[in-house]
């Protein structure tokens, strides 16, 4: 009889190019999937709904390929750190393994889980599969991690890169005995609704979840956008991006098999545009691996600035001005019709993530935690490390040489929605407005009135200059 070794599913909801499988899969065929609702993060407040929504997609389609290969996926409820020592002693399992995370919640929740399984006799196997390279692997020549994107780069890219890892071919499931222990050690089969774990969302979900769409997704976006990305990712009204991060948060899809489909591409197209575009597309692939890579080592990131001028910034945080920020009431068309389409969909554009987010800081001069946390309970692909960094990158308080940077609404739209199509996209309101009016902002008094909208908030060129004053005055006290 082969051992059996149970896998421990968070971020890796998929079977291919998952290295923690292939690894495990080489001590035995006897592979069971585990998947725990872990109540220490479904309580927390900064969980959304269509995060949720998506995660259950992802999960049934994780469950149709254990199922395909011929084992299953065990579901829990329950805090993992007593739930699964208990569950692999339960079923007599020798080992369970799992892929490594960088968030310092799951590393504490690993390291007890790995010591209660060593104390019982099981072995804990951990892997790095969600990055392209571990973050002990790319430091400076003095051995410390980079706190700057650019040679970060340079080193991450001189490395190479792994090519993905197969499915296993088939797999061997629990016998009817250990299927019985396991339903009477709590485990389920059938999937609960995001409703029945108290999120509810009725939306229609804009990515389609699950391993087999987030392969069409690369598939599509390789045909269709890779090498126009550069001139195109810009624009929020084109479909210019892979929309690939939900996907690529939760696991659905490989890193490895992203970085070999845009390299594949690579060998096949001649123009300079086409290949400079693929480079684009993998910068942004190491953006997000530079950002996981400093939460590991900088675990401190997730409570304040990693710029210390901001650590007691005089933010003003007016509780009005939020709550017109959240519901897209700014008086900005391109702020709130960002803000919108979040509300609406779960997804934001990446050009509209730094817009609002320069926004929210530097023309509200309200906290950028505020926002972070807003988007975490309404991204579909909300993610503690890029949505940290993102955040500190726009409010100018993290690991990044420019010292400010403020982003004037005006003319981001007049650049990046000359048409105004995503503006009247998202606030249907203002559609007959004239184009000039929309992208500017300068919506007379009286159309607002009439259009139901509101006038500016507050005047960009009076905050931006607030926001300077007092970002020199705490540089000046810091001397
Ligand atoms: C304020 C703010 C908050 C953000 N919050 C998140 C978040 O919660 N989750 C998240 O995944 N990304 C976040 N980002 C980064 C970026 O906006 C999204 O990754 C991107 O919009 C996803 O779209 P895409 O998949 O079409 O990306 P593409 O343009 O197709 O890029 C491919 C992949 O590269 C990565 N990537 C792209 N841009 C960035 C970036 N600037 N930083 C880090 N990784 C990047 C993503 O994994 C993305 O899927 C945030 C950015 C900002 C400015």
């Amino acid at each position: 009889m082969p051992e059996l070794i149970l896998f421990w599913h968070r971020r890796d909801l998929r079977l291919t190019d998952n290295w923690g499988i292939s690894q495990a899969f080489q001590r035995s065929p006897k592979i069971v999937g585990l998947f725990c609702f872990d109540p220490n993060l479904l309580e927390q407040d900064d969980v959304a709904p269509v995060r949720i929504a998506y995660l259950l997609g992802c999960l049934q389609s994780l469950q149709a390929s254990y199922q395909a290969l011929g084992s299953q996926l065990l579901l829990l409820q329950a805090d993992p750190v007593q739930a699964i020592p208990a569950i692999a002693t339960t079923l007599g399992a020798t080992g369970v393994a799992w892929n490594r995370d960088v968030e310092p919640y799951a590393r504490s929740r690993d390291a007890q889980v790995a010591a209660a399984l060593q104390a019982r006799g099981i072995t804990a196997s951990q892997t790095w599969d969600h990055l392209m390279h571990p973050p002990d692997a790319i430091t400076t020549a003095t051995g410390t991690p980079y706190t700057v994107y650019t040679p970060f780069w340079k080193n991450w890219s001189s490395h190479p890169k792994a090519t993905p890892s197969d499915r296993p071919a088939c797999l061997q499931g629990l016998t009817a005995a250990e299927q019985d222990l396991a339903d009477q050690s709590g485990c389920f089969t059938q999937l609960p609704t995001a409703q029945a774990l108290g999120f509810p969302w009725a939306g229609e979900l804009l990515i389609e979840p699950g391993e087999g769409a987030a392969q069409r997704m690369l598939n599509a976006f390789c045909d269709r956008a890779l090498t126009s990305y550069a001139e195109q990712r810009n624009f929020p009204g084109i479909a210019g991006t892979s929309q690939l991060s939900a996907a690529l948060k939760l696991g659905a899809i490989g890193i490895r098999t992203l970085w070999q489909a845009a390299s594949e591409v690579a060998t096949q197209v001649r123009s300079e545009e086409a290949l400079i575009s693929i480079r684009t597309w993998q910068q942004e692939l190491a953006w997000r691996e530079f950002y996981h890579h400093a939460l590991y080592h900088f675990p401190e990131l997730t409570q304040g600035p990693y710029n210390r001028i901001f650590a007691d910034f005089p933010w003003q945080n007016n509780e009005d001005h939020f709550e017109a920020w959240c519901a897209g009431r700014t008086g900005y068309p391109i702020v709130d019709a960002a803000m919108r389409q979040l509300n609406e969909t779960g997804w934001m554009h990446n050009r509209c993530r730094m817009i609002v987010a320069s926004f929210l800081t530097k023309d509200l001069l309200i906290d950028w935690q505020w926002g972070e946390k807003y988007f975490m309970q309404h991204l579909i692909d909300g993610d503690l490390a890029p949505n940290n960094g993102g955040w500190q990158w726009s409010a100018s308080c993290g690991m990044d040489p420019k010292p400010l940077r403020i982003f004037n609404p005006a003319s981001q739209a007049s650049k990046f929605d000359p048409e105004a199509d995503y503006i009247r996209q998202w606030l249907p309101e203002l559609r007959s407005v004239d184009t000039a009016a929309l992208v500017t902002g300068k919506i007379e008094p009286g159309e607002c009135d009439r259009w139901g909208y509101v006038t500016p908030i507050v005047d960009h060129h009076q905050q931006q200059q607030r926001f300077k004053d007092l970002y020199q005055r705490q540089k000046n006290r810091q001397g």
